[in-house]
């Protein structure tokens, strides 16, 4: 076995070679199957050893149903071979809170766990295996920058395939529109918000520092996330609490810093993300304290 916390593993090393542990297997499913076959394959003799974790009860006297996992139940099952199955397709917030709940598992645990994924399409496969690898990073700035990266390219390889802002030359699809404020560059123009007594909004708007020879040389995750209005009204949205990693390891205020903050380097914005602050929800945004605050010349 790796040294990873949680292995991913296939059908045919499902158990460690350690044949006196007692074996467990938690089977996260949106609906369990009592006849499924794929579930009789693999886990022949094993039902009584099986906890599912769902959200429908299911009325077989053969199995355990668990609606939630807690740290009451984690002490319960400690010092087992614990196989963890996920059985999900598209059911978002049950994979949000598998994913959860899997981290509550690997935290409260010391031992290794496997984690078997049953193969049903889902289009959050990718992301559930992202997730995994993102638990398996214990140090909490390498797991941000993990998520990081991985969201920026996701955004890069989005934009890059459908073409949304289908620059030609210097000029993008919303400048050529006439719906953009410059005629130029995008929307890679900074600017600072004016005090609440001036009588404009923005101030000393400018090309992005970060531009230069017509490219970005940083990896701003707000920038890559954001789309104008012109592209908004088309319905080309990109929500961060639709992306599973960021929904997973981030929190509110959060998500904030990773969506407001244009125009700065990728390292200021990782560590924002460490920052960590008790107030209100509330004073929070009215006092704008998801902002990364300018560095003094
Ligand atoms: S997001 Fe809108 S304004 Fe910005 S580059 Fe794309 S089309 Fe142009
Ligand atoms: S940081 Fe944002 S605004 Fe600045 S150049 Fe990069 S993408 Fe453009």
């Amino acid at each position: 076995m790796s040294d990873e916390k949680i292995e991913i593993v296939n059908k045919e090393n499902l158990w460690s070679n350690n044949h006196n542990e007692k074996k467990m297997i938690l089977y996260f499913a949106e609906k369990f199957y009592y006849e499924k076959q794929e579930n009789y394959e693999i886990f022949d003799g094993l039902f009584r050893q099986m906890v599912i974790i769902s959200r429908k009860n299911y009325k077989n006297k053969n199995i355990k149903v668990k609606s939630c996992v807690t740290t009451k139940f984690i002490k319960q099952i400690k010092y087992r071979d614990v196989l963890i199955v996920i059985d999900v397709k598209d059911d978002y917030s049950y994979i949000k809170k598998t994913i959860k709940s899997i981290e509550k598992i690997c935290n409260d645990m010391n031992n290794q766990i496997r984690c078997f994924i049953i193969n049903n399409n889902s289009k959050y496969e990718k992301d559930i295996i992202n997730c995994i690898k993102a638990i398996n990073i214990c140090n909490q700035s390498e797991r941000n920058e993990f998520i990081y990266d991985l969201i920026c390219k996701e955004m890069d390889k989005k934009f890059l395939k459908c073409n949304y802002c289908d620059f030609k030359g210097d000029i993008c699809r919303a400048s050529r529109a006439k719906c953009t404020v410059h005629e130029k560059m995008g929307c890679c123009y900074s600017f600072d918000y004016a005090p609440f007594w001036d009588f404009r909004l923005t101030k000393n708007v400018r090309l992005c520092e970060y531009l230069r020879e017509g490219k970005c040389t940083t990896k701003n995750i707000s920038c890559k996330v954001f789309t104008c209005n012109y592209l908004k009204r088309q319905g080309i949205v990109n929500d961060t609490h639709k992306m599973l990693l960021l929904e997973c390891f981030f929190n509110k205020k959060q998500h904030d810093v990773i969506q407001l903050n244009f125009f700065r380097a990728k390292e200021d914005i990782l560590e924002k993300l460490k920052e960590r602050n008790n107030d209100m929800y509330f004073w929070y945004i009215l006092n704008r304290k998801y902002m990364i605050k300018k560095k003094k010349d």
